[in-house]
Parts: structure tokens; sequence; C-alpha cells
């Protein structure tokens, strides 16, 4: 622990948002991580699809992504250039005309495929089905196992405690920190980060403070078998162009979704069977593949801000309470960047000079951009 340090910081989920910051800061602060499940990337950090898109989500959480690049793969953590295809239908053409053209603006190996080629790339899908789409080659699979054990090994190295199986129960303010109360014992802390995925606006509620208005939001998913004889190995990502269904290749069989955003209370989700068939459905609608019985159906719950961009700061009403939630669809994309910016602002430092480069601003991520003026202190 370095001498300028705040002494005691628990950051509370053990998902990728908690673990990467926490591995960020660890030689510089006590740390302790607090998990309620028995292990860690339990709930969304355990359950995703684990792609890294740059031309994915909106314009800030775009650069957040394309900030990653390197420490994505000065970790190891690319474990296969995937590639993900949008494909429109009869009739999309001037859809996939104007999305080839703004996805190209943000990332110029982009590329508009004509039918011909999209069926060469993907052969299920029926040339005549298709009017073409948009490619972009440099999209990867992440190892989002490694990401998550990478991180853990950290902050031990750092000498940061994990604590898992262990409940926050209760915050509140304990002379000049903060007073955390668990299903296990009692913490005090300098800064407590509020990393619990679907659960951050209930771990405001524990220290007192109303939510930021987060929604979780269910994706169900489930593996199926390849065709007989096709090699899908290169096969990328293919999302239809209305976000009805996507699929991917994930470890020698293929990965279905229907990309649903039900909203959900935070919770252990669960795939709804017709959530499912639907998916199925859709898929071999659109291709040659006769699905059957999918296997091993999930669901997990990507959770956002109402304006659909994580939050990273502290909450001005409650000195040492730190937000880092709201990373939708995105977290593994994301998280390098932002334990980056978040140890940053908990150090008091100007936050790095290439994030900033790429247009992104401390205000446009802090959680006072949900609270009214009447809230703020
Ligand atoms: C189907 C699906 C596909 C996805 N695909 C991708 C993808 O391709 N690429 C990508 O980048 N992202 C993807 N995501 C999103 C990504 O998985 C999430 O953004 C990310 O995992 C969120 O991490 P987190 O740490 O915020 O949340 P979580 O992993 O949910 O971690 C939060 C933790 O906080 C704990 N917690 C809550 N309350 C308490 C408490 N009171 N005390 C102690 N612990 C508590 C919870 O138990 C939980 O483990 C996908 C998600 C899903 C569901």
């Amino acid at each position: 622990m370095r001498s300028n340090s705040p002494g005691k910081i628990i950051v509370i989920g053990g998902g990728i948002a908690g673990l990467s910051l926490a591995a960020e800061i660890a030689d510089w602060a006590e740390v302790t991580v607090i998990e309620r499940e028995p292990h860690l990337g339990y709930h969304a950090s355990g359950r995703s699809a684990a792609l890294f898109s740059e031309t994915y989500g909106n314009r800030l959480v775009r650069a957040l992504t394309l900030a990653s690049r390197q420490a994505i793969a000065d970790g190891g953590f690319a474990a296969h250039r995937r590639g993900a295809l949008h494909v429109g239908w009869t009739g999309d053409d001037a859809a996939v005309d104007r999305l080839a053209g703004e996805l190209q603006a943000l990332v110029p190996s982009v590329r508009r495929l004509s039918a011909a080629e999209l069926h060469a790339l993907v052969p299920v899908i029926a040339r005549e089905a298709t009017c073409g789409g948009v490619y972009e080659p440099d999209a990867v699979d992440v190892d989002t196992g490694k990401m998550l054990a990478a991180s853990a090994s950290a902050l031990k190295a750092g000498g940061g405690i994990i604590r898992t199986g262990e409940e926050v129960r209760a915050i509140s303010p304990d002379g000049r920190g903060l007073r955390v109360e668990t299903s296990a014992g009692v913490y005090s802390a300098d800064i407590v980060v509020n990393a619990a995925g679907a659960w951050v606006d209930v771990v405001a509620g524990l220290a007192g403070l109303s939510g930021l208005g987060f929604q979780p939001k269910r994706r169900t998913a489930f593996l199926f078998d390849a065709p007989a004889g096709a090699d899908i190995s290169n096969w990328p990502l293919v999302v239809d162009l209305h976000e009805q269904f996507y699929f991917k290749p994930d470890a020698g069989r293929l990965i279905g979704s229907l990309a649903d955003e039900t909203d959900s209370e935070p919770c252990d989700a669960w795939p709804e069977d017709i959530d499912v068939a639907i998916a199925v459905d859709r898929i071999e609608q659109a291709t040659s593949m006769r699905i059957g019985r999918p296997s091993t159906p999930w669901a997990g719950l990507r959770t956002f801000a109402p304006d659909r961009t994580p939050v990273a700061g502290f909450d001005p009403r409650l000195p040492g309470f730190f937000w880092l939630g709201g990373q939708g669809g995105y977290g593994f994309q994301v998280s390098l960047t932002l334990a980056r910016m978040s140890a940053a602002l908990i150090r008091g430092e100007p936050l790095p000079a290439d994030v900033t480069a790429l247009g992104v601003a401390a205000a446009a991520l802090a959680p006072d951009r949900f609270l009214t003026p009447a809230a703020t202190p």
C-alpha cells in the first residue's frame, strides 16, 4: 500500500467490473472484494457471448472499447479473430448501405459484402434470401474466463482479499469512512465500490441512496451442433440486421441467441422455453440449419443505465461511495478501460490520456448525470 493511498477499499461484486478495478488498485490500497455467490463470475460475467466488437454500442461505449483493444491483446485475452457479420434480407439494401457507411466511418476495416460474398463466408445463409451485409473482420472472441482469472490473480498478487459467499447487507457513514455490514461480519472502509451488476441500485439502497434507474435486461442463449460436415471454425458472429437473433461458433458448436432484452428484476436469470423456441425458429427460417433440440440453454442479465452508457464515479451524496455499473452488453469489451479510468478517479488523478483522446470525459460517466439538483448536496 502506497503512502497516498486512502487505506481500505471494499469492492462489492466479483464480476468482471469489480474484479478488473480491484486488480488495478490492489498495489495502491488494501482491497477486499465481497461476492455474495460461492464463486466469482457467477452472474452476467459467467454467461456472456464473449465478443469484442469496436462497432457495438453507443459512441462512448465504442470509445471505451477502442481504448481496451491493446490491453485485451497484451493480456492474451483475444482468443480468436472471429469477425462480426450483420445480415440484411430482401428489401434491406438501403439499410445495409447505411449501416456499412456508419460503421466504416468508425472502423475503416468494416466492409459491405454482396450476397455472394456473404454466402461464401457463411454458406448456410441462402444467397437468394440475403441482400448482403456488413462485415467487421477485426471483432475478436475474448477469453472471458481468462480475464476473470487474470484479474483475480493480479488482485491476490497485490495483497488483495476475495471473500465469496458473503453478502453485503448495509452501508452507513462511519466517521470519515464507511461501515459495511455483511452476512459474515462488519468492515470499515475509506471507499466502497458498488460493482454489483444487476443489483447496483439495490446496493445503493443499502447505503440509503436512491438508485440511478438501472434496468437489468434478460438475454437468452443456448448451444447447438454445427451442420454435419460444415467447417464452422472461421464463421463470424452472424447477427440479423434487425437484431432478431444471432449465432456464433463456440468451441466446436454454435451459440444461438434471441438477442432479447426483456426487462427483469435483479435475479439469478433463467431462460424461458418460449425464448429459446423463438430463437431456434428464427435461425432455422434464416438459414439452412436444422437445430432440433438445442442444449444447455442459459440466460443472463445485461444491466443498462438510462442512457446505455456505463456509470463510473463517486456519488456526490455519500463521500467514499463509488459507482461502477451499467456495463450492459459490453462488460468484457469495456472493463479494462473502465478499470483504469475508475482507478484514476479513485486516486484523484486525471483520466488516462489515451482515453480522453478518444473523447471520453469523466462527466459523461459520472453518476451525477442522473441526479436531480435537489438530490445533490
Ligand atoms: C447472454 C449475454 C451475452 C453477453 N455477451 C457479451 C459479449 O459478447 N461481450 C461483452 O463484452 N459483454 C457481453 N455481455 C455482457 C457482460 O457479460 C456484462 O456486461 C458483464 O459481465 C457485467 O459485469 P458486472 O461485473 O457488472 O456484473 P456481474 O458479473 O453480474 O457481477 C456482479 C456481482 O455482484 C454480486 N453482488 C450483487 N449484490 C451483492 C451484494 N449485496 N453483496 C455481495 N455481492 C453482490 C453478484 O452476485 C454478482 O456476481 C453479455 C451478457 C449476457 C447475459
